[in-house]
């Protein structure tokens, strides 16, 4: 259990903040809009109506002592950069921030922020994809062009042999195949697969696609 900082409880801060509440940390929350903390104040450690950019408040609330901060403000670039300052200043290391443009990007990384996170642009790459490949339920992305695909198994594909849908496609690694409860690690090619089961399998993104033809 770590204690963590998020400031700036709009939809996205909030919901990390929560998140990690319910991974069983402690999270301490900031936002200078009292409604905001008001609805969260109840579902978090220690929530605080307070301005950011002030870094008497934040040290006075030791957010020093956070194993991370997330600064989840996006509108306000100069508030943004301001609290990113004072933590530095403060001596934080693990920085995560928001982003609202590339402007806003190259700032925090001159700044020397730990991780820059554009949540818009990831949720629409998220819904994009699982658009284009309705089969997949949850993907991963690794470094070098890498993912891990989490595929559900769709009624028209039901008694499907499990070396007929992933044979000859040697770059595609299936991890694991779940059926209810059960989890199995080494996958009998003759599996016959059915509807509902989960295939978790990992490749780079063109042998991805070409198997996601398959699923059509
Ligand atoms: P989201 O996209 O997460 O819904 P939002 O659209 O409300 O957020 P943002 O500008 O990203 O807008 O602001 C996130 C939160 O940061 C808001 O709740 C806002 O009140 C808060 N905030 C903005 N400036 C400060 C500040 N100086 N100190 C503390 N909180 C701030």
């Amino acid at each position: 259990m770590a204690l963590f900082a998020v400031i700036g409880l709009g939809s996205f801060g909030s919901t990390i903040a929560t998140q990690l509440v319910s991974l069983n940390h402690d999270v301490i929350g900031i936002d200078n809009n009292k409604r905001n903390v008001e609805s969260i104040s109840d579902q978090i450690t220690h929530a605080v109506i307070a301005d950011a950019t002030d870094e008497h408040v934040l040290r006075e609330l030791n957010i020093q002592n956070c194993e991370a901060v997330v600064v989840a403000i996006g509108e306000d670039i100069e508030a943004s950069i301001l609290c990113v300052l004072h933590l530095k200043n403060m001596g934080m290391n693990k920085i995560w921030a928001k982003a609202k443009s590339k402007a806003h990007h190259m700032i925090l990384t001159h700044l020397g922020v730990s991780k820059i996170i554009h949540p818009e642009e990831d949720m629409g790459t998220r819904v994009a994809q699982s658009l284009s490949y309705p089969m997949v339920s949850r993907y991963m992305g690794l470094e070098d062009n890498h993912f891990i695909v989490k595929i559900e198994i769709k009624a028209s594909l039901k008694g499907e042999r499990f070396n007929h849908l992933m044979g000859n496609i040697p770059a595609i690694k299936t991890i694991l195949h779940k059926r209810g409860k059960e989890i199995l690690y080494n996958i009998d090619p003759n599996l016959i697969l059915q509807e509902g089961d989960i295939l978790v399998v990992e490749g780079e993104l063109e042998p991805l696609r070409k198997l996601s033809a398959r699923f059509k």
